[in-house]
């Protein structure tokens, strides 16, 4: 539950209670939280200021197949992915935005069903898998309406059929692990769509510029602006695009502009960091570039938890890989937002239940197709949050 949270006192205007060496430490969803401290000093950079007249229309741009997507937010889009490299954003991608990934991942799935369906009419639902382990929302948002267009198949590894969508998560959540689809899509009917919300440089080295079908991204795991709900789909075939954003129209009518304007202010504060020459800014790379800060945070994060793992020696975590980022230039460890974090005690066969009685909150591995004994753990909290989750785990025995 998302408001399942204790009762301690809230830590000023964060909405979270403050968190002490004793506390429940709850580290079960990826909240973004660690990337305040950047914002904090950034200043007046990505700040906005709505007159009460403004963003009052239901309509962005009429002219756009997205046509409630802010001119702004579109073009700030473009342009960090070109500044990154991580996306082919200009090669006649078409920009949708929608009220999280979260929205934009089911308007996929309802303009592909169509799509994928075999087209005699049976009215079979569509396959939707993913290998496992899977991003857990996954099965939980295909079923919660029970829709008569896709149902959740499971493993994508065990899938038989060729009628299928396959989700493809990249550096994938939980594991961090590098993917690409195992369903061969030129044959049959299935579709693919890419979920890129970790394919940033602060996460994972920056390999090859994606261009994908439908992929999509999010400013709760770029920028850490998890609360603004702002995510967006790079989408090549107008036709797609078009079923994708009359599933926004029916569903919520569009998406909050105050939140588009908000988003493009953020992304262009972003891009600024690094297209500024450094003589026009007197900071240093990690308080006015997002990418240095996040990548720093989660390099020390990431050694803070392999020396806690290393003390505890009851646990184990996946191999550390590497690979050349065309972003920073240089040869880079990925830090994946979640740790896939397995206990190899031979009596413990439910992880989170284990850690859970001493106080440290995580998700099941059950939740992801996988073995219990395993866990998912989130990176990115605040750092007094994961200084006493490490200082809790090297202790366990
Ligand atoms: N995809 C993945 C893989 C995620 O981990 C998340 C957030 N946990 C999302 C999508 C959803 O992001 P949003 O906040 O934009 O809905």
């Amino acid at each position: 539950d998302w408001r399942d949270r204790s009762t301690a006192s809230m830590a000023p205007s964060t909405g979270k209670p403050a968190v002490t060496p004793d506390s429940v430490i709850n580290l079960d969803h990826g909240d973004p939280t660690m990337f305040e401290a950047f914002w904090r000093e950034t200043g007046d950079a990505a700040e906005v200021v709505i007159p009460g007249w403004q963003t009052m229309s239901y309509f962005s741009d009429v002219t756009n197949v997205c046509w409630f997507l802010e001119p702004d937010l579109d073009r700030q889009v473009r342009r960090l992915h070109r500044i990154v490299g991580n996306a082919a954003a200009d090669d006649g991608y078409h920009v949708l935005v929608g009220t999280g990934s979260t929205q934009l991942f089911m308007a996929a799935l309802y303009a592909l069903s169509d799509a994928a369906g075999d087209g005699d009419g049976d009215g079979e639902p569509v396959a939707v898998v993913s290998t496992a382990p899977y991003y857990s929302s996954y099965p939980a948002v295909t079923d919660f309406l029970r829709s008569g267009l896709f149902r959740w198949a499971g493993d994508a590894d065990t899938f038989k059929g060729d009628t299928y969508i396959e989700l493809v998560c990249s550096p994938n959540n939980p594991d961090g692990t590098i993917r690409e689809s195992v369903l061969d899509s030129k044959t049959g009917n299935g579709k693919t769509i890419h979920d890129l919300a970790y394919y940033w440089p602060q996460y994972t080295p920056i390999t090859k510029r994606a261009d994908h079908d439908i992929m999509l991204f999010t400013v709760s795991k770029s920028t850490g602006h998890a609360g603004t709900r702002i995510g967006w789909a790079l989408v090549k075939d107008r036709e797609i695009a078009r079923r994708m954003t009359k599933f926004v129209e029916l569903n919520t009518i569009g998406v909050s502009k105050d939140s588009q304007l908000r988003a493009a202010k953020v992304l262009a504060a972003v891009s600024d960091g690094y297209e500024r020459r450094p003589e026009m800014t007197s900071s240093s790379p990690t308080t006015s570039r997002l990418f240095d800060f996040g990548r720093q945070k989660m390099v020390e994060r990431w050694s803070m938890l392999r020396a806690a793992v290393a003390a505890s020696g009851i646990f184990s975590l996946p191999e550390e890989t590497s690979g050349f980022c065309n972003f920073t230039k240089e040869t880079a460890a990925t830090n994946p937002a979640f740790a896939w974090l397995r206990c190899d005690r031979e009596d413990v066969d439910d992880c989170a239940s284990f850690l859970r009685s001493h106080k440290i909150l995580t998700r099941s591995g059950e939740q992801f197709g996988a073995d219990p004994r395993y866990v998912r753990v989130s990176m990115l909290d605040r750092d007094d949050a994961f200084e006493i989750f490490v200082n809790r785990l090297s202790s366990l025995k």
